[in-house]
């Protein structure tokens, strides 16, 4: 297939914005300490050590440094340093690929509705079984010492209404 005919990349965007951006590179020289990625050439130095060189550009504000990372991933293609807060639903850049969530507060609270969501599913899973329980005719202290659940709690539900009167 003749070049031409993919036409523009869905990365030409980020591309001109790239150049525009007019990035200085700065270049480094690391050892070799895990495979090197498909067409990265090691150097091997007379020590008998093996390098790695790279060229990164050098970002200066929040939004070079936002598009330096893209421009790596871009050649790396690993995009997977700019992620997705699952709690605020907003873009981040992070250094470590473990970090999942923007900030400390939004990891906090997804967490802390995660555990509000098990507690929910919880209840509502009691609850149906005391409605079951209750069907078959089972006492108040059955279905209370069989679901945990309080006669306070069982009466807001609206099951064990009868018994209590
Ligand atoms: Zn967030």
């Amino acid at each position: 297939m003749p070049y031409d005919d993919f036409g523009l990349s869905p990365y030409q965007g980020l591309v001109d914005t790239l150049t525009d951006l007019e990035l200085p590179a700065t270049y480094q020289c690391l050892p070799l300490v895990r495979r090197p990625r498909p067409g990265q050439a090691t150097l091997l130095s007379p020590d008998g050590r093996r390098w790695i060189a790279q060229s990164r550009p050098l970002a200066r504000t929040a939004k070079e440094r936002l598009y330096s990372i893209l421009a790596g991933a871009l050649i790396q293609g690993t995009l997977n340093h700019l992620k997705v807060c699952p709690q605020c639903k907003k873009y981040f850049v992070t250094k470590t690929l473990k970090r999942n969530f923007c900030s400390t507060k939004c990891k906090d609270g997804w967490h802390n509705r995660e555990r509000l969501n098990l507690m929910q599913r919880n209840r509502e899973q009691k609850l149906n079984r005391a409605r079951e329980l209750k069907q078959e005719g089972k006492s108040v202290q059955v279905i209370m010492a069989k679901t945990e659940l309080g006669k306070r709690t069982l009466k807001k539900a609206g099951i064990t209404e009868e018994f209590s009167r």
